[in-house]
């Protein structure tokens, strides 16, 4: 994965990383580390099979979608969900199956919202 420190990319500052293309974005300021490189490179995987386009169009998509649910609509995007869920997992790339995150799309149980809620305070947006 190819990685490019930017000022400007991604042009949101509560944004410490973006992934283009299988290209890395970060801030100068923010820490590249294995588990934000295995963040993204979910997307990555995430992006290939869906041929690239169509993934930014499902994205956008689905967070527009979100912004009228529950929480924020970046975490409860499902590609967003799969990153999160699985970054900690370095093996997770090798026995992912195809197409995983669309299971995450499904809604999150009840009981599950509170330590979730506490988890995502603590983490920075990538
Ligand atoms: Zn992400």
């Amino acid at each position: 994965m190819k990685i490019i420190r930017s000022k400007y990319l991604p042009p949101l500052r509560n944004y410490s990383a973006i992934n283009l293309f299988g290209v890395f974005f970060v801030h100068p300021d923010v820490a590249v580390t294995k588990r934000l490189i295995n963040h993204e490179s979910i997307h990555s995987a995430q992006m290939r099979e869906l041929l690239y386009l169509p993934f930014y169009i499902l994205y956008l998509l689905e967070w527009f979608i979100r912004l009228f649910g529950r929480g924020d609509a970046y975490f409860n995007l499902s590609f967003e969900r799969e990153a999160y869920k699985n970054e900690a997992n370095y093996n997770y790339l090798n026995e992912r199956k195809h197409y995983a995150w669309i299971k995450y799309m499904r809604k999150k149980k009840k009981n599950k919202k509170k330590s979730r809620k506490r988890f995502r305070r603590n983490i920075k947006k990538y």
